[in-house]
Protein backbone atom coordinates (compact mmCIF):
# COMPACT_ATOMS: atom_id res chain seq x y z
CA UNK A 1 0.00 0.00 0.00
CA UNK A 2 1.41 2.95 -1.42
CA UNK A 3 0.49 6.37 0.46
CA UNK A 4 1.40 9.79 -0.92
CA UNK A 5 0.39 13.27 0.99
CA UNK A 6 -0.60 16.40 -0.50
CA UNK A 7 -0.89 19.52 0.49
CA UNK A 8 -4.45 20.18 -0.03
CA UNK A 9 -7.48 18.23 -1.47
CA UNK A 10 -7.26 20.05 -4.84
CA UNK A 11 -3.79 18.58 -5.65
CA UNK A 12 -5.22 15.54 -4.19
CA UNK A 13 -8.08 15.40 -7.04
CA UNK A 14 -5.37 16.50 -9.57
CA UNK A 15 -3.32 13.65 -8.84
CA UNK A 16 -6.54 11.25 -8.98
CA UNK A 17 -7.67 12.61 -11.98
CA UNK A 18 -4.14 12.98 -13.90
CA UNK A 19 -3.85 8.85 -12.74
CA UNK A 20 -7.13 8.24 -14.28
CA UNK A 21 -6.72 9.72 -17.11
CA UNK A 22 -3.14 7.62 -17.34
CA UNK A 23 -5.38 4.59 -17.33
CA UNK A 24 -7.72 5.69 -19.95
CA UNK A 25 -4.96 6.64 -22.52
CA UNK A 26 -3.66 3.57 -21.87
CA UNK A 27 -6.30 1.53 -21.96
CA UNK A 28 -9.21 3.43 -23.90
CA UNK A 29 -11.56 1.14 -23.00
CA UNK A 30 -10.62 0.43 -19.41
CA UNK A 31 -13.46 0.12 -16.93
CA UNK A 32 -13.49 2.43 -13.96
CA UNK A 33 -15.28 1.13 -10.59
CA UNK A 34 -16.34 4.32 -9.29
CA UNK A 35 -17.18 6.39 -5.72
CA UNK A 36 -19.71 9.01 -4.54
CA UNK A 37 -19.26 10.69 -1.44
CA UNK A 38 -17.37 14.22 -1.02
CA UNK A 39 -14.16 13.09 -1.29
CA UNK A 40 -14.07 12.25 -5.36
CA UNK A 41 -15.85 15.47 -6.04
CA UNK A 42 -12.65 17.37 -7.04
CA UNK A 43 -11.51 14.39 -8.95
CA UNK A 44 -14.77 14.77 -11.07
CA UNK A 45 -14.25 18.15 -11.57
CA UNK A 46 -10.63 17.66 -12.93
CA UNK A 47 -11.88 14.26 -14.96
CA UNK A 48 -14.64 16.99 -16.54
CA UNK A 49 -11.86 19.99 -17.03
CA UNK A 50 -9.59 17.18 -18.98
CA UNK A 51 -12.08 16.54 -21.13
CA UNK A 52 -13.16 20.29 -21.81
CA UNK A 53 -9.91 20.59 -22.57
CA UNK A 54 -9.94 17.74 -25.21
CA UNK A 55 -7.78 15.87 -23.38
CA UNK A 56 -9.68 13.02 -22.46
CA UNK A 57 -12.29 11.38 -23.70
CA UNK A 58 -14.60 8.59 -22.17
CA UNK A 59 -16.48 7.48 -25.53
CA UNK A 60 -14.87 3.97 -25.11
CA UNK A 61 -14.28 3.99 -21.43
CA UNK A 62 -17.27 1.79 -18.68
CA UNK A 63 -17.74 2.80 -15.40
CA UNK A 64 -19.14 0.59 -12.49
CA UNK A 65 -20.15 2.39 -9.42
CA UNK A 66 -19.46 0.72 -6.00
CA UNK A 67 -22.88 1.04 -4.48
CA UNK A 68 -26.43 2.87 -4.11
CA UNK A 69 -29.00 3.45 -1.51
CA UNK A 70 -32.20 0.94 -1.47
CA UNK A 71 -35.52 1.98 -2.22
CA UNK A 72 -34.70 5.15 -3.84
CA UNK A 73 -35.67 6.12 -7.50
CA UNK A 74 -32.28 6.47 -9.84
CA UNK A 75 -34.32 9.83 -10.42
CA UNK A 76 -34.27 10.64 -6.79
CA UNK A 77 -32.00 13.60 -5.85
CA UNK A 78 -30.25 11.61 -3.59
CA UNK A 79 -29.64 8.63 -5.33
CA UNK A 80 -26.15 7.91 -6.61
CA UNK A 81 -27.24 7.80 -10.23
CA UNK A 82 -28.31 11.50 -9.85
CA UNK A 83 -24.75 12.28 -8.10
CA UNK A 84 -22.99 10.76 -11.02
CA UNK A 85 -24.86 12.36 -13.25
CA UNK A 86 -24.76 15.63 -11.70
CA UNK A 87 -20.42 15.52 -10.55
CA UNK A 88 -19.42 13.48 -13.65
CA UNK A 89 -21.32 12.01 -16.33
CA UNK A 90 -23.49 15.01 -18.12
CA UNK A 91 -20.30 17.12 -18.60
CA UNK A 92 -18.43 14.48 -20.15
CA UNK A 93 -18.76 12.59 -23.63
CA UNK A 94 -19.39 8.89 -21.82
CA UNK A 95 -22.20 7.31 -23.37
CA UNK A 96 -25.43 6.09 -21.89
CA UNK A 97 -25.52 2.47 -21.55
CA UNK A 98 -21.81 2.72 -20.84
CA UNK A 99 -21.83 3.81 -17.16
CA UNK A 100 -23.91 0.82 -14.25
CA UNK A 101 -24.96 1.35 -10.34
CA UNK A 102 -26.96 -1.33 -8.50
CA UNK A 103 -30.37 -0.43 -9.30
CA UNK A 104 -31.56 0.02 -5.23
CA UNK A 105 -35.23 0.59 -6.44
CA UNK A 106 -35.23 -3.31 -8.19
CA UNK A 107 -37.94 -5.38 -6.86
CA UNK A 108 -35.77 -8.50 -6.07
CA UNK A 109 -32.63 -7.17 -4.24
CA UNK A 110 -30.90 -10.10 -3.94
CA UNK A 111 -31.25 -10.49 -8.17
CA UNK A 112 -30.09 -7.30 -8.46
CA UNK A 113 -26.95 -8.36 -6.63
CA UNK A 114 -26.42 -11.40 -8.80
CA UNK A 115 -27.26 -9.41 -11.79
CA UNK A 116 -24.49 -6.78 -10.76
CA UNK A 117 -21.45 -9.60 -10.15
CA UNK A 118 -22.46 -10.98 -13.62
CA UNK A 119 -22.32 -7.49 -15.42
CA UNK A 120 -18.78 -7.16 -13.72
CA UNK A 121 -17.44 -10.44 -15.16
CA UNK A 122 -19.22 -9.75 -18.17
CA UNK A 123 -17.20 -6.26 -18.71
CA UNK A 124 -14.09 -7.71 -18.06
CA UNK A 125 -13.30 -7.08 -14.44
CA UNK A 126 -12.69 -3.48 -13.14
CA UNK A 127 -9.72 -1.67 -14.18
CA UNK A 128 -9.12 0.71 -11.77
CA UNK A 129 -11.21 0.93 -9.07
CA UNK A 130 -11.65 4.19 -6.83
CA UNK A 131 -12.92 4.23 -3.07
CA UNK A 132 -13.23 6.58 -0.31
CA UNK A 133 -13.12 5.34 2.69
CA UNK A 134 -15.24 5.90 5.73
CA UNK A 135 -14.61 7.26 9.23
CA UNK A 136 -15.48 3.28 10.69
CA UNK A 137 -12.95 1.86 7.86
CA UNK A 138 -16.06 1.06 5.60
CA UNK A 139 -15.20 0.40 1.69
CA UNK A 140 -18.36 0.65 -1.02
CA UNK A 141 -21.09 0.40 2.07
CA UNK A 142 -19.28 -2.60 3.56
CA UNK A 143 -19.46 -1.63 6.92
CA UNK A 144 -17.19 -3.25 9.81
CA UNK A 145 -17.71 -7.18 10.13
CA UNK A 146 -18.13 -7.49 5.98
CA UNK A 147 -16.82 -11.20 5.18
CA UNK A 148 -14.04 -10.65 2.93
CA UNK A 149 -14.96 -13.15 0.34
CA UNK A 150 -18.54 -10.84 0.25
CA UNK A 151 -19.68 -9.96 -3.31
CA UNK A 152 -22.50 -7.56 -4.30
CA UNK A 153 -25.14 -7.74 -1.42
CA UNK A 154 -27.53 -5.79 0.44
CA UNK A 155 -26.57 -3.94 3.56
CA UNK A 156 -27.94 -2.26 6.30
CA UNK A 157 -26.00 1.14 6.66
CA UNK A 158 -24.35 1.56 10.49
CA UNK A 159 -25.90 4.43 12.47
CA UNK A 160 -22.29 6.10 12.12
CA UNK A 161 -22.59 6.01 8.01
CA UNK A 162 -26.38 7.24 7.57
CA UNK A 163 -25.17 10.23 10.26
CA UNK A 164 -22.38 11.22 7.72
CA UNK A 165 -24.62 11.10 5.09
CA UNK A 166 -27.47 13.37 6.42
CA UNK A 167 -26.12 15.97 4.91
CA UNK A 168 -27.70 15.50 2.00
CA UNK A 169 -30.97 14.95 3.06
CA UNK A 170 -33.65 16.94 4.88
CA UNK A 171 -33.18 14.60 8.00
CA UNK A 172 -31.70 11.73 9.44
CA UNK A 173 -35.34 9.97 8.60
CA UNK A 174 -34.83 10.45 5.09
CA UNK A 175 -31.30 8.49 5.02
CA UNK A 176 -32.40 4.78 3.38
CA UNK A 177 -31.50 2.09 6.35
CA UNK A 178 -30.33 -0.11 3.24
CA UNK A 179 -28.20 -0.10 0.55
CA UNK A 180 -26.38 -2.41 -2.41
CA UNK A 181 -22.60 -2.21 -2.23
CA UNK A 182 -20.61 -4.28 -4.35
CA UNK A 183 -18.73 -6.70 -1.76
CA UNK A 184 -14.93 -6.55 -0.16
CA UNK A 185 -14.05 -9.37 -2.84
CA UNK A 186 -15.70 -7.43 -5.74
CA UNK A 187 -13.10 -4.62 -4.82
CA UNK A 188 -10.19 -6.99 -4.48
CA UNK A 189 -10.94 -8.27 -7.79
CA UNK A 190 -10.09 -4.81 -9.74
CA UNK A 191 -6.54 -4.55 -11.18
CA UNK A 192 -5.49 -1.48 -9.73
CA UNK A 193 -7.09 0.45 -6.38
CA UNK A 194 -7.01 4.50 -5.46
CA UNK A 195 -8.09 5.28 -2.27
CA UNK A 196 -8.38 8.83 -1.40
CA UNK A 197 -9.13 10.52 1.99
CA UNK A 198 -9.34 14.48 2.64
CA UNK A 199 -9.94 16.27 5.51
CA UNK A 200 -9.56 15.87 9.33
CA UNK A 201 -12.10 14.12 9.67
CA UNK A 202 -10.71 11.13 7.91
CA UNK A 203 -7.34 11.44 10.01
CA UNK A 204 -7.65 8.82 12.66
CA UNK A 205 -9.24 6.21 10.27
CA UNK A 206 -5.95 7.18 7.65
CA UNK A 207 -3.80 6.69 10.97
CA UNK A 208 -5.42 3.56 11.91
CA UNK A 209 -5.69 2.12 8.23
CA UNK A 210 -1.56 2.29 8.28
CA UNK A 211 -1.07 0.58 11.92
CA UNK A 212 -4.16 -2.18 11.61
CA UNK A 213 -4.26 -5.65 11.52
CA UNK A 214 -5.98 -7.40 8.57
CA UNK A 215 -9.16 -7.72 10.26
CA UNK A 216 -13.00 -7.97 8.73
CA UNK A 217 -13.82 -5.36 11.68
CA UNK A 218 -11.86 -3.01 9.41
CA UNK A 219 -12.78 -3.17 6.48
CA UNK A 220 -10.17 -1.24 4.67
CA UNK A 221 -7.98 -3.38 5.82
CA UNK A 222 -8.76 -5.97 2.93
CA UNK A 223 -6.68 -3.64 0.55
CA UNK A 224 -3.37 -4.68 2.18
CA UNK A 225 -4.02 -8.08 0.47
CA UNK A 226 -3.82 -6.82 -2.56
CA UNK A 227 -0.63 -6.04 -4.25
CA UNK A 228 -1.28 -2.43 -6.13
CA UNK A 229 -3.24 -0.24 -4.12
CA UNK A 230 -2.54 3.65 -4.10
CA UNK A 231 -3.76 5.25 -0.90
CA UNK A 232 -3.51 9.50 -1.72
CA UNK A 233 -4.47 11.58 0.89
CA UNK A 234 -4.41 15.42 2.03
CA UNK A 235 -2.43 16.96 4.64
CA UNK A 236 -5.24 16.78 7.02
CA UNK A 237 -5.70 13.26 6.74
CA UNK A 238 -2.77 12.49 7.60
CA UNK A 239 -2.03 14.61 10.31
CA UNK A 240 -2.21 12.01 12.54
CA UNK A 241 0.07 9.68 11.28
P1 LIG B 1 -16.99 10.88 1.94
O1 LIG B 1 -17.47 9.35 2.05
O2 LIG B 1 -16.17 10.96 0.69
O3 LIG B 1 -18.27 11.66 1.82
O4 LIG B 1 -16.22 11.18 3.15
C1 LIG B 1 -16.52 8.34 1.93
C2 LIG B 1 -17.13 7.02 2.34
O5 LIG B 1 -17.98 7.00 3.24
O6 LIG B 1 -16.74 5.99 1.77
Amino acid sequence: MNIIEFESKEQLGKEAAAIIAHAIAAKPDAVLGLATGGTPIDTYKELIQLHQAHQLSFKQTKTINLDEYAGLDPEHENSYMTYMKRHLFDHIDLPQGQYFLPNGNAAHLEKECLRYDQLIEDVGGIDLQLLGIGQNGHIGFNEPGTPFNSKTHVVQLDENTRQANARYFSSIDEVPTHAITMGIASILSSKKILLLASGKSKAKVIQYLEQAEIHPDFPASALKLHEDVTVLIDREAGSLR
